[in-house]
C-alpha cells in the first residue's frame, strides 16, 4: 500500500502536475516545487486537501510571481517594551475583538494587537454582515456548528453592545422548476445542520412577499432567521466593550515574531511577543490574523496548515432601493449548492442600503482590494434578481478577501505544538456569523491554559453593555432638540447624505477605541457613506480632525500609513513645509 504523499504525488502527475514534492508533517501534507501559473497552485492545494490528512501546507512557488512583500509598520516606538499581559489577541478584526471581549470576563489583564490603524479594516469591515442561518455549510464541518450558533447568539450582542441587527430573513431562490425536487435534500441539510424555521415558499407566494422579485424564480427556500448587522460597527462595538471592561487596544502594532521555550518533550511556549512597538511577555497568545494567521502561526513554529486568498466584490446601492426588498436573495446554479462559496445575491443593510454580492475569485496576494470590470460584469447579472434595481443605483464597489485553508472550514483549536498559543484561523466566509460563538471558545481555551499557570477569577465588575455613542437621528424630535440645546455640535450636519453631526464626528475621535483616519470616522459614523461618497464632508472632518486630534491637515490619513490626503501647498507664498511621499 503506498503512502498518502506517494498517492498525492500520482494523482498531480495524473493532472498534468509533475515535479512536486509532497511530505507530511505533523500530519498535513507540505507541498514543494514549482508551478507554472496560479491556476496549477490551486488544483495541487486542492487535491492534496481531498486525501486524508489535518491540513495542507502550500509552499509551491508559482512561476513569475514576486513573493509578497510584507508592508512595513507606520510606526516604531517602545511603547510595550517590557510590559506583560496575561492575554494577548492579535488581530483586530471581528474574531480578534470578539474574543478580547469575552477575556475580559475574567478578571486578567488583555491586550488587542492590529497592525494597522484601525480595527476591521480588513475583511471584517469589507463583508455582507450577513448573519447567514448556517445552512450553506457542509454538514458536521466547524464552520455549520459555529455558524448556527453564533447566529442565535447575535440576538443576546446586538442588544448588549447597541448594534442593530434586523432578522429580515433570506430565500434561495429556485432557478429551475426541477429544483423543486431538491426541497427534501434541503430540509435534511438544514435537519443536519440545526437550522431552525425553514421552509419551502411556492413562486406565487414569494411574489407576494418580494414584490419586485425576478419573474425567472420557481419558488424559494426560506431561512427566517437569517439576519443583517453591520460587520465594521460590529467588530467596533466589541472592541469597544473590551476596553470598558479593562482590556487595552494597541493599533499599528504588528506581531513580528516570538520568543520561544521548551515546555515539555516535543513541546515549547511562547515566552515573548516582539512588535515594532517592542518585546513584551504574555502568558498566552490568541491568533485571529486573519488572512496572516498562518504567518502568526509559522513565527510560533506550529504552521501546519497555509491559506489561500479568495476576493470577494459588493457594490453598494443607493439608500432609496432598501424599499424595494426586504429580504436577502440569492439564486445559486446546481453546482453551487455543493460549492466552496454561497454564489451571492442581494443584501439589505441595516442601514437602508442594499448590497450585491460577492463575488468569489481566488487571487495570489493577501491584501489584494482592487475591483475589475469582470467584478462588476458578474454583479451586473446579480441584480436583476431584483426587477425594479438599475445600474444607476449603484454608489460605489468595495472588496475583501477571505481567508481559505485548503480544507475549507476554520481552525478553531489550541495548538498542539505551543502549550499557550490558540488558533482562530482560516475564519472565511460565515466568519463574521460564526464571531460570537468563535470568540466564546477561543477564550475558553485561553483561560483553561492560563488556569495551568495560575488562579483565574471572573471579573466581577465586567459590563456586557457597550456605552454605545448618541446617535441623533435614533431620537424622537423632543429628544433630539434637547440634545442640540445642551451641546449644538449635534445640530451641525456635517455629512448631508447621511445627516452625520459634528457632534457624532467628535465622539467617534473621543471613543474608547477612537478613530485616527477618515476611514476610521465613516465606519464609526458613516459620514462620506452616501451618494456623494465624502465629496462633501471630507475638507469639514478633516478639519475636525485635525482639532481633536491635534495634528496639521497635512498628517491626516484615509486609512493610515501611505495615504496621506496631501503632498503639499498649491501655494508657494504659504510658509508651512510641505510633506512629501503621500497621496494626493
Ligand atoms: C466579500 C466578503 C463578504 C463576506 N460576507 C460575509 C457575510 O455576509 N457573513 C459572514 O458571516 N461572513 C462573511 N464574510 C467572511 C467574514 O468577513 C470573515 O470571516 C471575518 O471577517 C473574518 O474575521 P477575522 O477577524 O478572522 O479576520 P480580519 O477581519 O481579516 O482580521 C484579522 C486582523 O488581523 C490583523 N493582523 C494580521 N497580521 C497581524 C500581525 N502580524 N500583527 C497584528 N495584527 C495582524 C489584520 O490587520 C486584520 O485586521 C465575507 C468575507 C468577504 C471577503
Amino acid at each position: 500500500m503506498k503512502s498518502v504523499p506517494d498517492r498525492v504525488v500520482k494523482t498531480l502527475e495524473k493532472k498534468g502536475l509533475t515535479g512536486i514534492a509532497v511530505t507530511l508533517e505533523e500530519e498535513s501534507l507540505c507541498l514543494k516545487g514549482m508551478v507554472k501559473n496560479h491556476d496549477d497552485w490551486l488544483k495541487a492545494g486542492y487535491t492534496a486537501a481531498a486525501f486524508p490528512c489535518r491540513e495542507v501546507i502550500n509552499d509551491l512557488a508559482i512561476q513569475g510571481l514576486e513573493p509578497e512583500k510584507d508592508r512595513l509598520p507606520a510606526l516604531s516606538d517602545s511603547l510595550l517594551e517590557g510590559r506583560h499581559f496575561d492575554a494577548v489577541v492579535i488581530g483586530g478584526g471581528v474574531i480578534g475583538c470578539a474574543a478580547a471581549r469575552e477575556l475580559t470576563r475574567w478578571d486578567i489583564s488583555v491586550a488587542l494587537l492590529e497592525k494597522d490603524g484601525d480595527v476591521s479594516c480588513h475583511a471584517s469591515g469589507r463583508n455582507d454582515g450577513m448573519v447567514h442561518p448556517g445552512f450553506a455549510a457542509h454538514p458536521g464541518t466547524k464552520k455549520a456548528t459555529y455558524n448556527v450558533r453564533g447566529n442565535k447568539l447575535y440576538t443576546r450582542v446586538s442588544e448588549d453592545l447597541g448594534v442593530p441587527l434586523v432578522r429580515c430573513g433570506s430565500m434561495l431562490l429556485l432557478k429551475n422548476p426541477l429544483y423543486i425536487l431538491l426541497i427534501p435534500y434541503f430540509f435534511l441539510r438544514a435537519r443536519q445542520n440545526g437550522v431552525e424555521g425553514c421552509r419551502f415558499i411556492e413562486r406565487r407566494k414569494v411574489f407576494q412577499l418580494e414584490k419586485q422579485v425576478t419573474r425567472k424564480q420557481w419558488g424559494a427556500f426560506s431561512f427566517p432567521t437569517a439576519g443583517v448587522m453591520s460587520p465594521y460597527r460590529t467588530a467596533i462595538a466589541y472592541a469597544e466593550n473590551a476596553v470598558q471592561n479593562g482590556a487595552e487596544v494597541f493599533l499599528d502594532t504588528r506581531v513580528r515574531g516570538f520568543r520561544l521555550e521548551p515546555s515539555k518533550p516535543g513541546k515549547t511556549r511562547l515566552t515573548a511577543v516582539e512588535t515594532n512597538r517592542g518585546t513584551f511577555t504574555a502568558s498566552v497568545v490568541i491568533n485571529a490574523a486573519g488572512i496572516w494567521a498562518d504567518r502568526i502561526a509559522q513565527y510560533a513554529g506550529d504552521r501546519f496548515f497555509s491559506l489561500h486568498y479568495r476576493k470577494g466584490v459588493d457594490c453598494i446601492l443607493d439608500k432609496k432601493t432598501g424599499a424595494l426588498q426586504q429580504r436577502a436573495t440569492g439564486m445559486p446554479e446546481l453546482f453551487q449548492l455543493r460549492a466552496k462559496t454561497k454564489g451571492g445575491g442581494i443584501v439589505p443593510t441595516t442601514e437602508g442600503n442594499l448590497l450585491i454580492g460577492p463575488t468569489a475569485e481566488e487571487i495570489p496576494y493577501r491584501e489584494e482590494y482592487s475591483t475589475s470590470q469582470t467584478d462588476i460584469d458578474a454583479l451586473m447579472s446579480r441584480l436583476n434578481l431584483n426587477r425594479a434595481l438599475k445600474k444607476e443605483d449603484i454608489i460605489t464597489y468595495f472588496a475583501g478577501v477571505r481567508a481559505c485553508t485548503w480544507k475549507e472550514d476554520f481552525i478553531i483549536e489550541p495548538s498542539r505544538k505551543v502549550d499557550n498559543l490558540i488558533h482562530a484561523a482560516g475564519i472565511q466566509s460565515p466568519g463574521f456569523a460564526s464571531a460570537p460563538a468563535i470568540a466564546e471558545d477561543v477564550a475558553a481555551f485561553a483561560v483553561e491554559a492560563l488556569k495551568l499557570q495560575r488562579t483565574v477569577m471572573e471579573n466581577r465588575c465586567f459590563n456586557p453593555r457597550r456605552e454605545a455613542p448618541v446617535n441623533p437621528r435614533n431620537l424622537s424630535p423632543q429628544e433630539r432638540t434637547k440634545l442640540i440645546q445642551s451641546d449644538p455640535a449635534y445640530g451641525r450636519v456635517i455629512c448631508r447624505c447621511e445627516g452625520v453631526s459634528e457632534g457624532e464626528v467628535r465622539d467617534a475621535l473621543r471613543s474608547s477605541v477612537p478613530a485616527m483616519t477618515l476611514d476610521g470616522i465613516k465606519r464609526r459614523t458613516r459620514a462620506g457613506m452616501g451618494r456623494c461618497h465624502g465629496g462633501f464632508c471630507t475638507p469639514r472632518i478633516l478639519e475636525i480632525m485635525s482639532a481633536e486630534l491635534k495634528e496639521p491637515m497635512e498628517r491626516l490619513t484615509k486609512r493610515g500609513a501611505g495615504s496621506l490626503f496631501f503632498t503639499g501647498l498649491t501655494k508657494e507664498t504659504e510658509p508651512k513645509k510641505a510633506v512629501k511621499g503621500g497621496e494626493a
